[in-house]
């Protein structure tokens, strides 16, 4: 990464009334790897105010980024917003004129990245027997073994 993408703060520049700090990170900042169903296309938004009592440096304020998503049932790629709105972060007696936030900062959203991957929260997938996309239609292949549904009685039936 290089060094003018990160946030430092000039800590004799912090007011009483607090510093607002605000930008963007450029995306490699999350340095997530490459991943199908995780991607980070975008760069991270910070709006922060630092404020100092004695040495101590309090900054708090949002952090927002959109992820590319791939649903991990039905495959479909959709935008997540990942939002902190509580950033609060917390330096003890700081006696150096710089103050590096970025690793914090990036710690800090990437607290919010998603474990699962779902384009709504009830996302039915794919159909295992023909990938028919359920969420659109359902399809009329027998359910899978252990998974008993409505639709075994109708096709057991002899017409
Ligand atoms: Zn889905
Ligand atoms: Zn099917």
């Amino acid at each position: 990464m290089n060094k003018n993408d990160g946030i430092r703060v000039n800590v004799k520049h912090i007011v009483e009334e607090g510093l607002p700090i605000t930008g963007n990170l450029p995306p490699s900042i999350f340095d997530i790897g490459e991943s199908d169903r995780l991607d980070s296309p975008n760069p991270l938004a910070y709006d922060l105010v630092a404020s100092l009592t004695a040495h101590d440096i309090l900054v708090r304020g949002t952090l927002r980024t959109t992820l590319r998503c791939r649903c991990d049932r039905c495959l479909r790629y959709f935008d997540h917003l990942v939002e902190n709105s509580d950033v609060c972060l917390f330096y003890e007696e700081v006696t150096d004129d710089f103050l590096d936030l970025t690793e914090d900062v990036r710690e800090e959203i990437l607290l919010g990245f998603p474990q699962k991957c779902l384009c709504v929260p009830d996302c039915r997938g794919l159909c295992p027997e023909c990938g028919h996309n359920l969420n659109v239609r359902h399809c009329h292949c027998p359910a899978p073994v252990g998974a008993p549904s409505a639709f075994d009685k109708l096709d057991g039936l002899d017409l």
